[in-house]
């Protein structure tokens, strides 16, 4: 009788599960899409590259704090002769979990929103252990969460926003995790104010790798 019993009950308790959750959760969807204004760039670097961003706000930012990153990022990536030619700012409404860093919820985010990349995602915070203010996702570290490949997961309460913005983004477009602690590189472990060069040989390999990767295209127009 218990057999039986527990066999009638499980559909019964799984479709309750399963109704209870789809009226609770809110949805995963795109609330708002606008363009971000574009960056001053310095005169000077000959441009030769162009960078199509998508800029998720996944956790209320102020928007003005975004755009201010993505213009000092504009005008880091600027010295490899690359114009960041159009960065799209999408709202996006989660459940509470799903604003947050936090590899399964992410990957599931990713899935559900399918947003052009590179894509830099502003978050509310991270359930990541060890915990870092911002994370970057290439093709060389994403081979078990794909969803997550060239992506920027960025932290409320990052310091130095428009550094750690650019030097993540870079580590995407090299797909390259290597730190470089010349005088002023921007590629230091720990980002800081100063910060914000970059070689000849990194801004040629994140020349070379975007374009392999379909995140960079060579010509300005
Ligand atoms: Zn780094």
């Amino acid at each position: 009788m218990y057999g039986r019993l527990q066999t009638l009950l499980l559909p019964l308790l799984l479709a309750c599960t399963l109704s209870a959750g789809a009226a609770d959760v809110p949805p995963i969807r795109v609330e708002a899409r606008a363009a971000i204004a574009d960056a001053a760039i310095p005169s000077g670097p000959v441009l030769t590259h162009t960078l199509a961003l998508t800029v998720a706000n996944i956790a209320a930012w102020p928007e003005a704090e975004i755009t201010a990153a993505v213009h000092e990022t504009a005008r880091i990536l600027a010295q490899c002769g690359i114009r960041i030619a159009r960065a799209d700012l999408v709202t996006v409404a989660a459940p509470d979990a799903h604003r947050y860093f936090d590899t399964p919820r992410s990957r599931e985010l990713a899935r559900v929103l399918a947003l052009p990349k590179p894509t830099l995602y502003f978050t509310a915070g991270t359930r990541q252990t060890p915990a870092f203010d911002a994370e970057a996702i290439g093709r060389g570290n994403s081979r078990t969460r794909p969803e997550l490949a060239d992506t920027v997961w960025i932290a409320r309460g990052a310091r130095d926003l428009g550094i750690v913005v650019a030097h993540e983004l870079a580590h995407v477009l090299m797909d390259s995790g290597a730190h470089d602690h010349s005088p002023g590189n921007l590629m230091a472990e720990s980002t800081t104010p100063q910060n914000t060069q970059l070689s000849n040989a990194q801004c040629a390999r994140i020349r070379a790798t975007g374009t392999r990767n379909s995140l960079l295209h060579s010509g300005v127009n």
